[in-house]
């Protein structure tokens, strides 16, 4: 078993951008700008956004933090985003999900300029991710590509199964891996809560993505000798041994998983860390199109 090393592979990314940037600065070219909205105060949100503000300083971009009260209204989270997309000096921005219930996270979505998209959840980036076409692809599915990218997995012919098909993670996965791209080329199957025999479809599969939220899902039986797995899911559960009261977990029960597989990623420092590496390149991207 070889690990997939999220944590490795992001700060790679990561230095190809700072120095990337650090030329732009030397010829007096716009250093990239990313503008994050957090609402209210879910703990899991502050630290993603913590860990994107923090990952723009590593690599020289410009970070702006908005924070707006749990209560704020949708209209006015859509006049900060209005003056965001208006704004010359940002080029990405990103809203924090999940949103407070009482706001459309559909029309907060929709609201952000397609070309400042950093997140691809814009329904003008979706479209486009779907024909091929230049466009932002959304930040999670991205980072695994290039994790794959990184180790130089070939993935052309696999038999891929996604767990999962939500818009931000298994959907557009689905998507970039069965593209006739590098990674990609793979016969998907796009598995969830209402797929019969799941057990049946991961057991054939070389390559699985779990990205269904449900701590250590995958268990061994489910999965091949030398299958890849990627494991998105990240839970928190109450350890009262940990300073911060709490542990991650994925989705895939690695201690008995992993013996079996040819990769596999690990929960945390696996699809996390590269997931905010894609955002900085996107965000890069959004720069450097103007
Ligand atoms: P979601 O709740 O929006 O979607 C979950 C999907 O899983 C749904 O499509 C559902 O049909 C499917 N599902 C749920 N239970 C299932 C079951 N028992 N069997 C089969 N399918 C089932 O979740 P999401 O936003 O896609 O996130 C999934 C997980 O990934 C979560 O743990 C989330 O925290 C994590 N996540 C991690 C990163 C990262 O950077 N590592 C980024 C985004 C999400």
């Amino acid at each position: 078993m070889k690990l997939l090393d999220g944590k490795l592979a992001a700060e790679a990314v990561k230095e190809e951008l700072r120095l990337q940037v650090a030329d732009r600065a030397v010829n007096g070219k716009k250093i990239p700008h990313l503008a994050a909205i957090l609402v209210g105060n879910n703990g899991a949100s502050a630290t993603y956004v913590a860990a994107k503000v923090k990952a723009c300083e590593q690599t020289g971009f410009i970070s702006t933090l908005i924070r707006l009260e749990e209560n704020v209204s949708q209209h006015r989270l859509l006049e900060s985003i209005h003056s965001l997309n208006q704004d010359p000096a940002v080029d990405g921005i990103l809203v924090q999900l999940p949103l407070p219930k009482h706001i459309s996270e559909q029309e907060v979505i929709d609201a952000i300029d397609p070309q400042k998209d950093v997140d691809g959840f814009h329904p003008v980036n979706v479209g486009k991710m779907v024909q091929g076409a230049d466009c932002f692809v959304p930040a999670t599915p991205l980072g695994i590509m290039l994790l794959l990218a990184h180790y130089k997995i070939d993935t052309a012919g696999l038999n891929a199964v996604v767990i999962g098909r939500s818009n931000i993670v298994g959907r557009p996965m689905s998507i970039l891996l069965s593209a006739n791209s590098l990674p990609g080329n793979c016969t998907v199957t796009l598995c969830h809560s209402r797929t019969k025999d799941l057990a049946a479809h991961c057991k054939q599969a070389d390559l699985i993505v779990a990205a269904l939220g449900q701590p250590l899902f995958l268990k061994k039986e489910m999965v091949k000798d030398g299958a890849t797995v990627i494991d998105v899911g990240i839970t928190r559960v109450e350890d009262t041994t940990k300073k911060n009261g709490f542990r991650l977990l994925g989705d895939v029960d690695y201690e008995n998983v992993a013996p079996k597989c040819s990769w596999i990623t690990p929960v945390p420092g696996g699809v996390g860390p590269m997931t905010i590496a894609a955002l900085m390149k996107n965000t890069f991207l959004a720069c450097s199109r103007k």
